[in-house]
């Protein structure tokens, strides 16, 4: 007998993970798994990163810190919100968590009552969701797709909104379209929020420095937003240091005080270790990690490249983060190889099966027409996946 609470029962498995546990499995059974599912840099994380840690062990760090994060991890934070976003927060606003994840399941914790709506621009990152439906709030979906940019418009926010509305959550870059919402586009987002100050803002912004398109744009930098946005961010994308588990939030104060007094009960507060390492992550001067986002930029073009001559995959080009998003729907329906792909999760499975690439059903996004294809993976690799793939579908 299930003697589980309704509470887990409910919930989804992360998508994400399901399929790289998968693609870890059959790797297991010796098959040769090319794995494009999970969103991580395959970097090294930078030596001086490494250095840090070391230095923190052997100087004994190793009592619980306070629960928000260290007092000079905190002024790291400010000073980089400064320096790369020009956002003035003081260190009453700042909670560093195990993870940008945390600091978002935080935020729905002390944000969410009983049936508050959150509305989601699709596609969305995979665990918003069910970390807001853990915490009683029940996301709203705003559709969009490939022919605008996979980006929801100032006026498909306004006809979404409900006296119920209490958030509104996403990410830019966009994981996992990579789109990027311009300064523009924000700003007509920000106008229609203006007529609901009752609304708050989480934005996403872990690849902040994956954007290939120039600066860095964000709902804080408005005046009149700022007191409503939680700006959430963290080290695992830029420095390549996702196994680290740290993240960290910009808020209005009531906020962050309210993610401290949980965290105080969950975790205690992050890994120390990691903390004292990511006081230097954060203080290095973003070209230290340039040769990453360089490095990304020509993968991007190659699997752009490569994808123009998969039939059938219809691809934009994405502005940030490192996924491509292709809509896959003109196979629904058919047969191939004896496997008739209905829907994007058939063609996730099938690509593993048949080609043995790992992806992810865009439905975990929110959007059943295409499928999320990371490029955190060496040229070689993109390119033997893609002739697998592409063998596979003909
Ligand atoms: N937000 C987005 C958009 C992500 O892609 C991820 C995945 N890493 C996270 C948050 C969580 O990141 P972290 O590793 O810091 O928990
Ligand atoms: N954010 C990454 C992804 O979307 C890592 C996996 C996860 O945290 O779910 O693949």
């Amino acid at each position: 007998m299930n003697q589980l609470s309704d509470r887990i029962n409910n919930l989804s498995t992360s998508a994400t993970l399901a399929m790289a546990a998968k693609a870890r499995e059959l790797r297991a059974e010796g098959k040769d798994i090319i794995g494009l599912s999970l969103g991580e840099p395959d970097f090294n994380t930078p030596d001086f990163v490494k250095e840090a840690a070391i230095k923190a062990v052997n100087e004994n760090y190793n009592s619980y810190t306070p629960v928000d994060g260290y007092g000079d991890l905190k002024d790291a934070i400010i000073n980089k919100f400064k320096r790369d976003n020009n956002l003035t927060y003081t260190a009453s606003q700042i909670v560093v968590s195990t993870g940008a994840k945390q600091s978002l399941f935080n935020i729905a914790s002390v944000m969410l009552n009983k049936g508050d709506e959150v509305i989601l621009p699709c596609p969305y990152w995979v665990s918003y969701s069910d970390i807001i439906k853990l915490n009683g709030g029940v996301p709203v979906e705003v559709k969009t797709d490939i022919n605008n940019d996979f980006k929801m418009s100032a006026e498909q926010l306004r006809a979404a909104i409900t006296p119920k509305t209490k958030m509104i959550w996403y990410s830019s870059p966009c994981n996992p379209s990579g789109s990027v919402y311009s300064k523009e586009e924000l700003r007509a987002i920000a106008d229609v929020l203006l007529d609901y100050p009752h609304i708050y803002i989480v934005s996403d912004e872990i690849y902040e420095h994956i954007n290939f398109i120039g600066d860095h744009v964000n709902m804080a930098q408005f005046d009149d937003m700022y007191h409503r946005t939680i700006t959430v961010n963290g080290v695992s994308k830029a420095f390549s240091m996702t196994g680290w588990r740290i993240g960290y939030i910009g808020a209005p104060d009531w906020i962050a005080r309210a993610c401290n007094k949980m965290q105080g009960q969950v975790t205690s507060g992050a890994n120390c270790i990691a903390q004292r390492a990511v006081i230097s992550a954060l203080e290095a001067d973003p070209s230290e990690i340039k040769y990453m986002i360089d490095e990304f930029k020509t993968r991007r073009k190659l699997i752009l490249n490569l994808l123009e001559d998969v039939e059938g995959f219809k691809t934009n080009e994405p502005e940030g983060a490192f996924y491509v998003f292709p809509d896959v729907s003109a196979y629904f329906g058919r047969t191939i190889k004896g496997t008739t792909i209905n829907n994007t999760s058939d063609m996730a499975m099938f690509l593993l099966e048949e080609a043995h690439v790992a992806t992810v059903t865009g439905e975990a996004f929110g959007n059943p027409d295409c499928i999320r294809i990371s490029y955190a993976a060496s040229q070689e690799q993109i390119i033997e996946a893609i002739r697998r793939i592409k063998e596979a579908l003909s």
